[in-house]
């Protein structure tokens, strides 16, 4: 390549740039050939009680195969759908799907807990998000109730004045709201309270390697005592051995998602893990305000 030719450094990193601006330009066609031809479907990862290890609810998360290339990772589609704007319709497309299953797990009497959704930054922008989602409400006969949507902290704060507006309108249609990725940004403590969310995610970063960095234990253990302090739900990312568990039972953390009890699966296989929990007795309460 460039660098072995005996050009400039410029030349390297531009050869770097074009390629990856191909690589983008691919993605995003595909993407929409995506949507329009079934590659896409949701695997929720089942979020778990700490405290007494039973699944309180799932996160939703978007998977991709691709006929050639295989299952492309979020990290790769979802920067290039926001940067496009293809983000709109990919989001309003996760919502609905993600209602239509509630809706099926609700009517197979399947306890599901509560299902959260992401949304990215570009997506609380939109102009009609409101009207859209509470159009797929009514449509599908999802119980709101039951859903939660998880923000980004980064993304909370590009505006700060319309994402509590937007976040205020989502509670006002019966959701929950969660601070996705929590101690990556730099946001003011007392936004926490003026954005009125419900929960609070540690991020994974911090979860990694808390048993062997002082500083990571220090943040999380923070972050959990400062998010329950405030009357909020604090669920840990990422969680992927005992260790890390017993670390934030012991720091009294409500809720974790991560490897140490099961990656992100097919609906199919989430609704067995719920029906076999049925079959403990385990019955999961509702969230405050739920109707059942
Ligand atoms: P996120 O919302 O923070 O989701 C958590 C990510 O951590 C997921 O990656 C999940 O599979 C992964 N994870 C869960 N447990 C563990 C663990 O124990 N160890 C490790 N190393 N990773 C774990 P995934 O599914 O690849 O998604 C990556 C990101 O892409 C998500 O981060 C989210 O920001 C975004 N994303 C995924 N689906 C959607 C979607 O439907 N809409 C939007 N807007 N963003 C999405
Ligand atoms: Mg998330
Ligand atoms: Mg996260
Ligand atoms: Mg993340």
């Amino acid at each position: 390549h460039a660098k072995e030719r005996g050009k400039g450094r410029f030349e390297f990193y531009s050869e770097d740039l074009a390629r990856e601006h191909e690589e983008q330009s691919l993605i995003e066609f595909s993407l929409r050939v995506a949507m329009a031809t079934n590659q896409l479907r949701l695997h929720y990862q089942p979020r778990v009680n700490v405290a007494d290890g039973y699944i309180e609810g799932a996160e939703a998360l978007l998977r991709w195969t691709h006929p050639e290339l295989g299952e492309v990772p979020p990290k790769k589609f979802i920067r290039v759908a926001e940067e496009t704007g293809l983000i709109f319709d990919l989001g309003i497309w996760v919502f609905r799907r993600a209602c239509e299953q509630l809706r099926e797990w609700q009517r197979a009497g399947i306890d599901f807990g509560n299902i959260s959704v992401n949304f990215s930054a570009r997506q609380l922008l939109m102009r009609d998000l409101i009207d859209r989602i509470s159009t797929i409400l009514v449509e599908t006969g999802a119980d709101p109730h039951w859903l939660e949507v998880e923000v980004t902290e980064t993304s909370m704060l590009y505006d700060v004045a319309l994402t509590k507006k937007v976040i205020a309108a989502l509670k006002r249609l019966g959701m929950r709201i969660a601070i996705d990725d929590f101690g990556t940004g730099f946001s003011s403590l007392s936004h926490l309270q003026q954005l009125e969310v419900d929960a609070l995610k540690v991020d994974q970063s911090f979860v990694r390697d808390l048993l062997h960095d002082t500083g990571d234990a220090a943040i999380t253990r923070a972050v959990i005592s400062l998010g329950r302090g405030i009357g909020l739900h604090v669920i840990a990312e990422g969680v992927e051995n005992r260790a890390q568990l017993a670390f934030l039972r012991e720091c009294g953390c409500d809720a974790y998602q991560g490897y140490l009890f099961s990656p992100a699966v097919p609906a199919e296989t989430f609704a067995g893990m719920l029906r076999e929990q049925m079959s403990l007795g385990r019955r999961l309460s509702a969230p405050s305000g739920a109707r059942g």
